[in-house]
């Protein structure tokens, strides 16, 4: 593929996307009375334009069925999650029976930790990437101080080498090697959310393994991103949010994944709900809690079903294409993004993500310096929206959903008329 820096070649690779009729069926922001280019889908995903009829049809089925929607809603509640549920399984590359449709990401980790990070003996340490989101710092920090662990020594995190920003997979593999009698869950983010890295799920959830760990791994800013097949790379557990590349709305339900071989166990230690309580017997109303055989069996509580009608119509977009060929779109339009700023020649920045496509979803993270937050200023005052982390990065993420190779253009116009100081 040969990209050319000019709004025809953009044109026509817009023409010739199969994909592009779906940025019809999301409502941009608007800037200056016209739409926005939106490349913060990493943060929050569009709303679909279909969800606004989708609401209202919840809203009318409790109006007029009240408690009987949950059987009669046209959609009924009593298994609403369900909804979801199927159309993540493959997103995830999972089985429908190992997808949890529930709560929040960070919700989720600690439930899923109960089960996964069963700390004894010497085994007790958990690696964990340097600069992981701060709820996954927060959430396993709390749980080694419930188990009486110190932070400092039970928690290793692999850092990028001295003048990298990248963590090397031989570092986090030799970590997991010397840590083999320590070790009791690797937990990773699929993509970190700060330099759009990566990482070879299956590498190192075989590398957990073979020491006696448990593999997890926070897919936040990788779930409707990039291809996953967590089923077939045995990875034990996974949690995400829905309000990313999912456009489940904000706040939208989270999921989570549980391996069939975990599911079906029912006495993993786990924090119990009559959500989770098996079908049969849910509304016997009896002691003794008996968990569903599958990833569900982790659930609390009813659905909340205005919290999934969001995630229900967006991924409803997903069902009529596949990951497969949004990740092709995504290769070459995040490709071309990254062809357009080497031509800039007016500004500095360096590219945090990596170059490599197999080791990157849609977003590139370009480091600005100490001119990040005026840059930042000036792209959104010319309608841009990205987002800004502190110190001097600026995150783009062309979603291939709806983004198109025009918007890529359009930045790269912006960006090379910026005027720095
Ligand atoms: C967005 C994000 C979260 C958010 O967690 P919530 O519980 O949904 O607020 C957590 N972890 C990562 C890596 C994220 O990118």
């Amino acid at each position: 593929m040969t990209y050319q820096a000019s709004l025809s070649y953009a044109v026509s690779q817009d023409q010739q996307d199969s994909l592009h009729k779906f940025r019809e069926q999301f409502h941009f922001p608007r800037h200056e009375g016209k739409e926005a280019i939106y490349f913060c889908g990493n943060s929050l995903g569009l709303q679909p334009k279909a969800l606004q009829a989708a609401i209202q049809q919840e809203l009318e089925d409790w109006r007029t069925h009240a408690v009987e929607g949950y059987w009669k809603a046209q959609n009924p509640w009593l298994y609403y999650q369900q909804f979801c549920r199927k159309p993540l399984a493959p997103l995830v590359g999972a089985l429908e029976q190992e997808v949890s449709v529930m709560n929040t990401l960070t919700t989720n980790l600690h439930l899923l930790m109960l089960s996964f990070y069963r700390p004894s003996g010497k085994r007790y340490k958990i690696i964990m990437e340097a600069g992981a989101f701060p709820s996954d710092q927060y959430a396993v920090e709390t749980q080694v101080k419930l188990y009486g662990y110190n932070p400092a020594d039970a928690i290793i995190e692999i850092s990028p080498r001295p003048g990298e920003h990248l963590i090397r997979i031989e570092d986090i593999l030799q970590a997991i090697g010397e840590q083999s009698d320590s070790l009791a869950l690797l937990l990773f983010g699929g993509i970190n959310y700060y330099t759009g890295q990566l990482f070879d799920m299956k590498a190192l959830t075989e590398a957990a393994h073979q020491v006696g760990a448990f593999a997890g791994f926070d897919l936040a800013h990788a779930v409707g991103n990039v291809p996953l097949q967590l089923h077939d790379w045995e990875v034990d557990f996974a949690v995400w949010c829905s309000y990313k590349y999912l456009n489940g709305g904000p706040g939208a339900v989270g999921g989570a994944f549980i391996h069939e071989k975990h599911a079906a166990q029912l006495d993993y230690p786990r924090a119990g709900g009559w959500w989770g309580n098996d079908e049969s017997t849910r509304f016997l109303m009896e002691k003794g809690f008996v968990p569903k055989a599958t990833a569900e069996g982790w659930q609390l509580s009813t659905a909340q079903v205005f919290n999934m009608v969001g995630l229900k119509t967006s991924l409803e977009i997903f069902g009529s294409t596949s990951i497969a060929a949004l990740r092709e779109k995504s290769i070459q339009l995040t490709g071309y993004l990254e062809y357009l700023l080497h031509q800039i020649g007016s500004i500095n920045f360096e590219i945090l993500t990596p170059e490599n496509c197999a080791e990157r979803g849609a977003q590139l993270s370009l480091f600005f310096g100490n001119q990040g937050k005026a840059i930042h200023q000036q792209l959104t005052a010319a309608g841009i929206i990205v987002d800004y982390r502190e110190p001097g990065v600026i995150r783009f993420a062309p979603a291939p959903l709806y983004n198109t190779y025009q918007d890529v253009f359009h930045v790269y116009e912006i960006i090379s008329n910026i005027q720095t100081f």
